[in-house]
């Protein structure tokens, strides 16, 4: 039998219950979100969570920056955030313009108000198995799925495909502090499917179609979609060849309505925490 891991209903149940305790509060949590340009794809981004702060009842702010302003100017919008007592949260929207570097704009951003959780100090502590102020969102959400459908972590072979700075990286050190036994991979990584097939739990954030197919996974492993694909005729697809490797997993994520969901959620449930540490 294969459980359908349901993202969304999951982050349903946390918003539900995040909603309330925002509304017990007589001062409400708040979230900066800086966006730099007209990109198209990060100005929903930017509008998706600003409706979703407003839902719950988390203060939010949209500071909109000209494509041309100079790192300096960001850096200093940044300063005054940091230093506003008002603001518990801050988020710069990624990709930046090319003249500007995300590690000095990362770096600004006060520790305890890095709502993605980008800084090297965050990272820093999750990397020396120490509690890190907030969790990155996706790794965080992908936590939150396999606590929610009981899923142990402990002493499982973990491998993670794909080794970004946003997911694969920070979610492997998340595991390993869980004590499971991870192993990564990513798009040098000589025999893929000889390591995946010994996967209890398999965790594909990679962003290729159909790269996990049935063949290249154990009988009962759990399976964990992050890929965001799009296909020819326009639908959404993740990693994983999901009719046929739902025929061997205990556990699948669906792409929509698995992980992506759940990167959101993390989102709020952050800049709640970070509310929290600095009250
Ligand atoms: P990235 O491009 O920064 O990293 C991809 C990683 O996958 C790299 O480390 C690369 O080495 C590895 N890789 C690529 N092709 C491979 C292959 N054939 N075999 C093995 N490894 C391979 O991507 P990212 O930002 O980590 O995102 C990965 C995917 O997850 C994308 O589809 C993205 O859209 C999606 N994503 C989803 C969410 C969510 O909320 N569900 C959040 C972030 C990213």
């Amino acid at each position: 039998m294969t459980t359908l891991i349901e993202g969304k209903t999951v982050a349903q149940k946390i918003f539900d219950n995040l909603a309330h305790e925002i509304s017990l509060l007589e001062k409400k949590p708040s979230l900066a979100v800086i966006i730099v340009g007209d990109d198209p794809a990060s100005k929903i981004y930017v509008n998706l969570k600003k409706k979703k702060a407003h839902e719950l009842g988390i203060t939010s702010q949209v500071i909109e920056l000209d494509e041309s302003v100079s790192e300096q100017e960001l850096l200093k919008k940044i300063d005054s955030l940091n230093n506003d007592p008002a603001v518990n949260a801050i988020l710069v929207q990624m990709p930046l313009p090319e003249h500007i570097n995300p590690v000095n704009v990362i770096e600004k951003i006060n520790p305890l108000k890095d709502v993605d959780c980008f800084h090297p100090y965050n990272i820093g502590r999750i990397a020396t198995g120490n509690k890190s102020y907030v969790y990155p969102c996706t790794p965080k959400g992908i936590f939150r799925l396999l606590d929610f459908y009981n899923i142990p972590v402990e002493g499982k072979h973990a491998v993670v495909v794909g080794r970004s700075n946003i997911v694969g990286r920070p979610l492997a050190q998340m595991l390993l502090n869980e004590n499971a036994t991870v192993t990564i991979c990513h798009s040098r990584t000589k025999n893929l499917s000889e390591i995946t097939k010994t996967a209890d739990i398999l965790i594909s954030a990679a962003g290729c179609p159909a790269l996990i197919k049935k063949d290249m996974v154990k009988d009962g492993a759990v399976v964990i979609d992050v890929g965001i694909n799009r296909k020819s005729d326009g639908k959404l697809c993740g990693d994983v060849d999901f009719e046929n490797v739902k025929e061997k997993a205990s556990f699948i994520t669906p792409v929509p309505g698995g992980v992506g969901p759940m990167t959101i959620c993390s989102l709020m449930c952050n800049t709640m925490d970070l509310f929290k540490l600095q009250n």
